[in-house]
């Protein structure tokens, strides 16, 4: 799929004010700094369509931007921070799991990891979550640019090997890059394919 057009719409604090039609909505989400905005970025083609770095958590709300005025492309807010409250910390996973239970548009949301780092709780946990609630997702493993061949296809195995202790199948995944634009045609093709169907 080629992006021809990629536009902010709006920014919400609340699933029930995000945008009132039926377009298919493809959701982004993970842990602070795991490389989403770049991605996103790398995605549409627009350096600063999302923000990039920054202070982690500074973006805690639902982002929508318009992808060839008939998607919808959603920067989630990440999650994991170091520095908050529990308070917050709930709040926020709160507000995060109200999204993919009440947004019917939501196709498919893309968890990010980063692939360097052995799999982490949290982010299991998230997808355990995802996988009870019947919400669908892949796995997008980022910044694949900083390992060698062997050690990325490792990390994907030590993935496997404990998803697979709670589930039959594997969830789909994408190995990406976005200082080397890798990932971004299977991505977006991925997106494509369901939408035309
Ligand atoms: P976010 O907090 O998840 O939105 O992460 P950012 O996109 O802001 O990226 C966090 C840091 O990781 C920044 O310093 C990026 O330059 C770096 N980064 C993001 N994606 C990649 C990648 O694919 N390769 C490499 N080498 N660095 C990346």
């Amino acid at each position: 799929m080629d992006i021809k057009s990629a536009e902010f719409i709006v920014s919400n604090s609340e699933v029930s004010k995000c945008p009132n039609n039926n377009l298919p909505e493809y959701a982004f989400i993970g842990r602070s700094n795991v490389g989403k905005s770049s991605l996103i970025n790398m995605l549409t083609g627009k350096k600063k369509l999302a923000k990039t770095s920054g202070k982690p958590g500074k973006t805690q709300l639902i982002n929508h931007f318009l992808i060839n005025k008939n998607w919808h492309l959603v920067d989630l807010p990440g999650y994991g921070y170091a520095r908050v409250s529990k308070s917050t910390k709930k709040t926020f996973q709160k507000f995060i799991t109200q999204y993919f239970e009440k947004r019917k548009q939501l196709v498919c949301g893309f968890v990010l990891v980063d692939i360097r780092h052995d799999p982490q709780p949290i982010d299991l946990e998230f997808m355990q979550w995802l996988g009870e609630n019947l919400i669908p997702f892949s796995i997008v493993f980022t910044k694949a640019d900083k390992l060698k061949p062997k050690a990325i296809e490792n990390h994907i195995e030590s993935y496997k090997t404990i998803l697979l202790e709670f589930w039959e199948d594997m969830p789909n995944y994408f190995v990406t890059s976005s200082t080397k634009n890798m990932g971004k045609d299977e991505l977006l093709g991925y997106i494509d394919n369901i939408n035309q169907s």
